[in-house]
C-alpha cells in the first residue's frame, strides 16, 4: 500500500494541475488522501501540508466545501462514472474558483470484476473565467436595466433587418410584446408607404462612415402601431460591428404630444382667441394665395354699427357675445371655400374666391339681412335678444390686380360710404 502510494506521489507531482488520489476506507465511509501534489495543497489554502499520507480528506477541506465534495466522491465510487463540480475556496488573497474532475481509478478485483481502488481528483483554476463571467453578468444586467427603464423605445436589428432587441418602451410604443417581435423583420414597425425608402436609407447608412445620426432631418417620420395607427416619432440610429456584420440600434421617441402641441400653437397663432376665426395675419396669408389662384375674386369688409352703444347699454360681456355670434353665423353663411376672418375689434373680413362683383354684393346683402333680421338660432345669455346691424363694403379684383392690401382698402372705402349713407347697408367699391 505504502509502496503504491510513493509511486503515485511521483506521478502526481509531475502534473501541473492540482491532483489528489482519494481512497475509501474499509468501512466505506471515511475518505483519505493517499497522495496529492503541492498545488492540491495550495488549491485548498495550503493547510496541513506537513501531514503524512494517507490522511483524512477532511483535514484539507474547509468545512463549507466538505459535504458537496464528499457526496460527489461517493457518487463516483458507487456509479463508477466520472464526475465534475465547481467549488469556491476563500483563500487569503480572495475567492478562488476551481473546477474539480473526479475519475474512478480501477484495478482488477479479487471477485473477477473491475473494482474501484480510488478516485483521481483533478482541480483546474477557473477563477479568471468566473470573474470574467461575473463581470459580463454585471454589465449585462446594467445594460438590461438601462434599456428596460429607458423612456425611449430601443430597437436593434441585425444586417437582415431582423429585430434582435425590443425594450419595454418599444412594447408600449408599438403595441407588440418583445417575444412576438424578436427575430421578426423590422418592417412591421414602419408605415407601408415608407418601407421601401427605409431599406435604401439603411443601406446608405450602413456604408457611410458616420456611426450615428438623427433620422428626421427633413421630413416628419412615423412609426406604425400594431393597431395600424401612425405615431409621429423622432429617431436616432447608430450602428455597431458585431462578428463581422453590422447591427443597427434605433432610439425611438414618441413625439405625439409635441406634434399635438405644435399643432395647437400653430392654430392659436393663426386664430382669434375670442371668436376662433382666422386672425388678420392668417387671413392675409391665405387670402393672398386665393387671390393669386382664383378668378374672379372679391372681398367684403364688415363692421358692426354703433357697437360702442351695444357695449355701453348691455355691458362688455354682451358685446363679446355679439362678436362670437357674428363669427359663428357669418362663417356658417358664407361658402365653404370662403374665408371669414376677424380683423380686430368689431371688424370682419371675407375672402370670396370665384365670386364676381354682383355675386359679392349678393353675399354682402345676405350677411347684412341675416343679422338685421336675427335669422339664426341663438340662446342669448341675458334672455333678451340684442338687436344689432352691420355695414358692409364690397370690392372685386380688377384685371391684373395682385395687391390684396389695395383690394382691402377699396372694400374699406366702400364700408366707409355705407356708414356715411346711414349704416345697415352694403356698398360696392
Ligand atoms: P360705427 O357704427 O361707426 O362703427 O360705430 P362703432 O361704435 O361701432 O365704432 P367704434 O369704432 O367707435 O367703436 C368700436 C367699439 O368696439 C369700441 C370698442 O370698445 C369696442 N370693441 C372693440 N373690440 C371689442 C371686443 O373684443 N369686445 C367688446 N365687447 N367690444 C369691443
Ligand atoms: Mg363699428
Ligand atoms: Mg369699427
Amino acid at each position: 500500500m505504502a509502496d503504491k502510494g510513493i509511486k503515485i506521489q511521483e506521478f502526481v507531482d509531475g502534473i501541473a494541475s492540482s491532483v489528489a488520489f482519494v481512497q475509501r476506507n474499509d468501512d466505506d465511509v471515511d475518505l483519505t488522501v493517499a497522495a496529492c501534489n503541492d498545488s492540491f495543497f495550495q488549491m485548498l489554502g495550503g493547510r496541513n501540508r506537513s501531514l503524512s499520507f494517507p490522511f483524512p480528506l477532511d483535514a484539507l477541506l474547509p468545512s463549507y466545501s466538505r459535504r458537496e465534495l464528499r457526496a460527489k466522491i461517493h457518487e463516483c465510487f458507487s456509479t463508477g462514472l466520472a464526475q465534475e463540480l465547481e467549488q469556491a475556496y476563500d483563500l487569503r488573497d480572495g475567492t478562488h474558483w476551481w473546477r474539480l474532475s473526479l475519475k474512478p481509478f480501477r484495478h482488477d478485483g479479487s471477485d473477477g470484476g473491475d473494482a474501484i481502488s480510488g478516485i483521481l481528483l483533478t482541480g483546474l483554476d477557473i477563477t479568471t473565467k468566473v470573474q470574467l463571467h461575473r463581470a459580463l453578468e454585471v454589465s449585462t444586467s446594467r445594460f438590461r436595466s438601462v434599456v428596460d427603464a429607458a423612456y425611449d423605445a430601443i430597437v436593434t436589428v441585425d444586417q437582415q433587418q431582423r429585430i434582435t432587441l425590443f425594450n419595454r418602451a418599444a412594447e408600449h410604443l408599438f403595441g407588440y410584446e418583445q417575444a412576438q417581435m424578436l427575430g421578426q423583420p423590422l418592417e412591421a414597425l414602419i408605415p407601408e408607404q415608407h418601407r421601401e425608402h427605409h431599406g435604401d436609407y439603411v443601406h446608405q447608412f450602413a456604408r457611410s462612415p458616420v456611426k450615428s445620426r438623427e433620422m428626421n432631418e427633413r421630413n416628419r417620420i412615423y412609426g406604425q402601431h400594431q393597431d395600424g395607427t401612425r405615431i409621429p416619432v423622432e429617431i436616432a440610429i447608430s450602428k455597431i460591428n458585431v462578428d463581422g456584420g453590422v447591427e443597427f440600434t434605433a432610439v425611438v421617441r414618441d413625439i405625439t404630444d409635441r406634434v399635438h402641441l405644435m399643432d395647437v400653437l400653430q392654430k392659436q397663432a393663426a386664430s382669434d382667441a375670442l371668436t376662433g376665426l382666422p386672425n388678420r395675419r392668417d387671413f392675409a396669408l391665405r387670402a393672398a394665395e386665393l387671390m393669386k389662384s382664383t378668378k374672379p375674386f372679391s372681398v367684403l369688409m364688415l363692421d358692426v354699427d354703433h357697437f360702442k352703444r351695444v357695449n355701453d347699454s348691455h355691458g362688455h360681456d354682451i358685446g363679446d357675445e355679439v362678436l362670437r355670434l357674428l363669427a359663428r353665423v357669418g362663417a356658417a353663411t358664407v361658402r365653404h371655400r370662403d374665408i371669414f376672418a376677424r380683423l380686430g375689434g368689431e371688424e370682419f373680413v371675407v375672402a370670396l374666391p370665384d365670386t364676381d362683383a354682383a355675386q359679392a354684393l349678393n353675399m354682402g346683402e345676405r350677411l347684412r339681412a341675416v343679422f338685421e333680421e336675427q335669422d339664426f338660432d341663438h340662446d342669448w345669455k341675458s334672455g333678451q335678444p340684442v338687436p344689432f346691424t352691420v355695414s358692409i363694403g364690397v370690392a372685386t379684383r380688377v384685371d391684373g390686380e395682385t395687391d390684396l392690401e389695395a383690394l382691402l382698402k377699396r372694400a374699406d372705402q366702400a364700408l366707409y360710404r355705407a356708414k356715411g349713407a346711414g349704416r345697415n347697408r352694403v356698398e360696392a367699391g
